[in-house]
């Protein structure tokens, strides 16, 4: 009798069990739509032309060893995410003010960014938006820290809820962790406006509440690298604290390679040495190092103009790619007539539409047309090609009909 007998069966993670389930659908017409990653206009998975380049480069030179990292991760690499992200003239950085950590990609860096805060920050209450990513509760919970909600999205206008994001935000008790999604929003595909988001710094700045960036699609929403980080930049400019958790899987498509940064701008240089020989103390027993392959790709395209600027092409054409189902998408509804407002699939951004069907009419589109997705209503536009869309407009029809 096994000792791990009494074990009960887990359930599928909500987001990659839609790839579980669609891999064991044997129809032809089956479409994935479940987890947000690019495909090609043949539906294929990509890898960026630049990244074979940095790979070739890297393969060829022989001085390179496979020797462990310094527990932080590569220093050149730090260096380069905290300027794309911060921007090349960032007063934080030019001030040393900014510890970058690299670490496993985007979830990686949100796990040992909350790590650190449930060991060292006196309040450990983070707000996240409802909905969110399906991940951050757990991440941040487990961290250690008591994860609560602020209202995010309004079902009615398909749109922000601004009174109602401010309000809850205005009564988070005071120093409150605020997770905010830095763009495009995972998974409604709404994010605030400038002016919006100025409305959201000065009050969070007012009340001491901690912003806690995740960037996981910088690039990636507008096809501009600045456009996308312009809410983070805002609250780095007030020379005010917060954290950020950059992930390089969707915008250099280096999903498996697990490469990100954590980066917490401090109000002074000497905190920001203090807090990174904390940050050590936190990934030492964790993983000890993070791995070196994913890093030096990045590292070896951002700091060489031309590959910069070619990649910087190659993730506008994603970015354009996606704007374009969401039209061709948009167009195929109209043209079949089904009713409802679907203009929110042009205004949204980013990876993916937030479509409003609810789990039963999801249930529907995945039993009769094989259309897989996650059962809050979210489709990943990135799974979706130009030959497919008359058959997801089909389901999405026969599902609201
Ligand atoms: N945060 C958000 C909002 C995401 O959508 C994702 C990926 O889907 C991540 C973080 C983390 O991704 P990764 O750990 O692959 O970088």
């Amino acid at each position: 009798n096994s000792v791990f007998n009494h074990l009960v069966q887990a359930p599928e993670d909500p987001i990659l069990g839609v790839t579980v389930a669609f891999n064991k659908d044997p129809s032809p017409v089956k479409l994935n739509l479940g987890v947000g990653a690019y495909r090609t206009e043949e539906g294929k998975p990509l890898v960026l032309n630049v990244v074979r380049r940095a790979e070739q480069l890297l393969v060829n030179d022989r001085s390179r060893f496979k020797e462990y990292l310094p527990i932080v991760g590569l220093t050149e690499f730090n260096k380069l995410s905290a300027k794309l992200i911060f921007g090349a003239d960032s007063a934080a950085i030019q001030e040393n003010r900014v510890t970058t950590v690299q670490c496993l990609s985007g979830t990686g860096s949100l796990r040992v960014g909350a790590e650190f805060l449930a060991k060292h920050y006196h309040q450990r209450t983070i707000y996240i938006p409802s909905p969110t990513w399906g991940n951050h509760t757990k991440v941040f919970s487990l961290a250690g820290l008591s994860v609560k909600t602020y209202r995010y999205y309004d079902p009615a206008t398909h749109g922000l809820n601004s009174q109602g994001l401010l309000e809850d935000l205005g009564s988070a008790p005071p120093g409150a962790i605020v997770l905010l999604h830095a763009c495009a929003h995972n998974p409604t595909g709404v994010d605030p406006t400038l002016q919006q988001w100025e409305q959201i710094r000065q009050l969070m700045r007012s009340r001491d509440l901690l912003p806690f960036f995740d960037s996981a699609y910088q690039g990636f929403a507008s096809g501009s690298l600045d456009a996308d980080a312009q809410s983070v930049r805002m609250f780095v400019a007030d020379g005010g604290e917060c954290l950020v958790a950059q992930s390089y899987a969707k915008n250099m498509g280096l999903y498996g390679e697990r490469v990100g940064a954590l980066s917490i701008v401090c109000k002074a240089a000497d905190v920001a040495g203090r807090v990174e020989g904390q940050l050590k103390l936190v990934i030492r027993p964790m993983y000890s190092n993070p791995p070196i392959h994913g890093a030096s790709i990045v590292a070896t395209i951002l700091k060489d103009r031309d590959m910069y600027n070619e990649w910087t092409i190659e993730l506008k054409a994603m970015a354009d790619r996606i704007i374009s189902m969401r039209q061709q998408l948009f167009d195929a509804l109209h043209a079949r007539g089904t009713p409802g407002d679907w203009s929110r699939i042009i205004k949204q951004i980013g990876m993916f539409t937030f479509t409003g069907l609810n789990s039963k009419q999801v249930a529907f589109m995945t039993k009769e047309y094989h259309v897989y997705m996650t059962s809050d209503g979210r489709i990943s536009m990135a799974g979706l090609n130009s030959k497919r869309v008359p058959h997801l407009a089909d389901a999405i029809h026969a599902a609201v009909t």
